[in-house]
């Protein structure tokens, strides 16, 4: 691995950068768009003229805030992103500093913790639930989410005041997908044995591009890549971990920390905060809507049933990463993806892959005992 990246220095620098950028915006009375979950297309948002920023929070200091209202037994992802939002409405310092310069939430209806907690938001903040539909592959689906996208469009062109061009859609569009290329770009460099980048570097600039304005974003990318298509790799072989699971959102890199730290390297990210982002490219030749409508019901969320692209995108990663072992990571409480862990499973012992399945919240107790189970799992391995 090379000791350190240049290019990962501008991750750090930019968020001021953007901090600023945004109270600016608000001040120039753009809107301001907080969502919290990949579902929510982010070219109507732009094609509107709004900004976006995404609000899952990977912090344990909101989740007590979160507590206060919400019962203790729900995965640590939404205690952790709504105890932000109720604390930055609140006057709080608890939350990360851009929660609170958004104008209105674009929530959507997956998992039951959400949809439930959203119809506690309305309290704190101005909140748009926009619906799914749970069978994606079933015929009506399409049609169903076409026209919950072009209602939520509606929504963005009342709050904005701007109408949604076609144009300014494909643009969007054309825009988006260029990000998706360049992290096709970023992620085909780790295929290399051994890869010139650690997994817990790439997940830290994921966990960005949920925050970045979408050119800050491609800028640094295509720094990372320049890098990286220059830079050797190091000498040292490690067993290539698929993580497969839960999002991992800023502020909860646990799990990749402890593989890398026991010896092993993640290769590629099988989550909301790695593949499941930009796998799929709007189609630019079709309708911009009935395109977003079509891509967006790709993403393989263990919400939706059944999920086997989900299945078929994980053998698909096992073997473009060749990888050696799969850690499944469930965020406690979340009862979506723990039951999925059996098809994947299934699957995965067909390939002769083994697999580690790890339950875990955002605190540090389980830190030493997760350590030790990895460990197990990558001697196995070598
Ligand atoms: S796991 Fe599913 S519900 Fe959660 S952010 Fe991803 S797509 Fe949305
Ligand atoms: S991790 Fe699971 S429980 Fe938590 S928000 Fe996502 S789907 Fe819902």
């Amino acid at each position: 691995m090379p000791v350190s990246l240049q290019s990962l220095k501008y991750f750090e620098e930019i968020y001021p950068i953007r901090i600023a950028q945004l109270q600016q915006e608000r001040a120039e009375g753009k809107k301001i768009i907080g969502t919290l979950c990949l579902y929510v297309p982010d070219e109507i948002i732009f094609a509107a003229g709004a900004d976006r920023i995404i609000l899952c929070g990977g912090k344990t200091e909101t989740i007590p805030r979160a507590e206060e209202s919400l019962p203790r037994n729900i995965c640590p992802l939404v205690k952790s992103s709504f105890g932000a939002l109720v604390d930055a409405c609140c006057g709080g310092d608890l939350a990360c500093p851009h929660v609170s310069l958004v104008d209105a939430v674009v929530a959507e209806a997956t998992c039951d913790a959400k949809k439930k907690t959203y119809e506690l938001l309305p309290r704190y903040q101005e909140t748009y639930v926009l619906d799914l539909p749970q069978k994606p592959e079933s015929p009506q689906a399409r049609a169903y989410f076409l026209s919950e996208l072009r209602k939520f469009g509606k929504y963005m062109q009342e709050l904005t005041g701007n109408p949604i061009s076609t144009t300014a859609l494909e643009k969007e569009i054309r825009a988006e997908n260029e990000t998706r290329r360049l992290l096709h770009r970023l992620f085909a460099l780790r295929k290399r044995d051994p890869p010139p980048i650690q997994g817990s570097d790439v997940l830290r600039i994921m966990q960005r591009q949920f925050f970045l304005a979408p050119d800050q974003f491609r800028e640094g990318v295509t720094r990372l890549c320049d890098e990286l298509e220059h830079t050797a790799p190091g000498p040292q072989k490690a067993p290539r971990i698929l993580v497969a699971g839960c999002p991992m959102p800023a502020g909860n890199t646990k799990i990749p920390d402890i593989i890398e730290q026991k010896g092993g390297v993640v290769v590629a990210e099988e989550s909301c905060t790695g593949t499941r982002s930009f796998w799929d490219l709007v189609d630019e030749k079709k309708d911009p809507w009935v395109a977003l409508a079509e891509r967006y019901l790709k993403i393989p969320c263990a919400c939706m049933t059944p999920n086997d692209q989900r299945i078929a995108r994980i053998a698909e990663l096992v073997e473009a990463y060749r990888v050696e072992g799969v850690v499944y990571y469930t965020l406690q409480f979340c009862h979506a993806y723990n039951i999925e862990r059996t098809r994947v499973q299934q699957a995965l012992k067909e390939r002769n892959i083994p697999l580690l399945s790890i339950e875990s919240d955002y605190g540090e107790a389980d830190v030493a005992q997760i350590g030790v189970r990895v460990e197990a799992f990558l001697e196995m391995l070598a």
